[in-house]
C-alpha cells in the first residue's frame, strides 16, 4: 500500500541517498521494490487497500471467492440422490460431518440442497518396518532392530492391537460425489414416520 522511499546517509557523510528498497506507507513492511510494496496490504482477490486488521483480504472478498471454489466442487462432482448414500456425509455448510443424510437434514446441515459423500478409513495401522526405522536410528550401524529384546513380542502386541482397534473408523469427505437433496427431502419421511 502506498509505496515509501528509504533514504539514508551517504556513507561519505554528504547528503543522503534512496535505498533500494521500499516500505509499506500502512504496516511498515520493507520490501525490495516499490510494486511489491504498493501491493502490500491490499486485499489479494480485489486489489483495494485492507482495512486495519485484515489479513490478506477483506473478509467479503474471501467470503465470495470460497463460495465461489465451492460452487465449482459441486458442479464438478458427480451428483447422487440421497436414496443412493447410507454412508456418512460432510456438510460444507457447517464444516460438520454426520453419520448419514438424515441426521444431518435433522441438524440443518442441509438447506444448502447438497452434502458431499464421505470414504471411510478403517482401524489403526502401525507398520512394524517404521519402528524398525525408527529404532535402528537409535542403534550403532548394521545393527538390525529385530534383534533387539522382544522384538517378537512387541510385533504380536502390535498385531493384537491393531485387531482390537479395527472398529475405528475416519470418514473423508469425497468430493467427487454430492448428494443433492431436492427441496421438500424429509419432510416426506417424517410424515410418513408419524402415520
Ligand atoms: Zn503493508
Ligand atoms: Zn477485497
Amino acid at each position: 500500500m502506498k509505496a515509501q522511499t528509504l533514504y539514508r546517509d551517504r556513507p561519505n557523510g554528504i547528503g543522503i541517498e534512496q535505498i533500494k528498497h521500499a516500505v509499506c506507507g500502512i504496516c511498515g513492511r520493507i520490501w525490495n521494490t516499490e510494486k511489491d510494496a504498493e501491493k502490500c496490504c491490499r486485499c489479494l482477490v480485489c486489489q483495494e487497500p485492507l482495512e486495519r486488521g485484515d489479513i490478506s483480504y477483506h473478509p467479503a472478498c474471501r467470503r465470495k471467492q470460497l463460495a465461489e471454489i465451492e460452487a465449482k466442487r459441486r458442479l464438478n462432482a458427480r451428483g447422487i440422490p440421497p436414496e443412493h448414500w447410507t454412508g456418512p456425509v460432510f456438510s460444507p455448510q457447517n464444516d460438520e460431518y454426520y453419520e448419514n443424510v438424515r441426521d444431518a437434514w435433522d441438524d440443518g446441515a442441509t438447506d444448502d440442497g447438497y452434502v458431499y459423500a464421505c470414504t471411510i478409513k478403517r482401524g489403526i495401522k502401525i507398520d512394524m518396518e517404521d519402528i524398525a526405522a525408527l529404532l535402528e536410528d537409535q542403534l550403532a550401524d548394521e545393527e538390525s532392530a529385530s534383534n533387539l529384546n522382544g522384538w517378537r513380542e512387541l510385533k504380536l502386541a502390535l498385531g493384537q492391537f491393531m485387531v482390537r482397534n479395527s472398529i475405528h473408523e475416519v470418514w473423508h469427505q469425497d468430493c467427487d460425489v454430492v448428494i443433492e437433496i431436492p427441496a421438500g427431502w424429509g419432510f416426506d419421511e417424517e410424515d410418513e414416520g408419524d402415520e
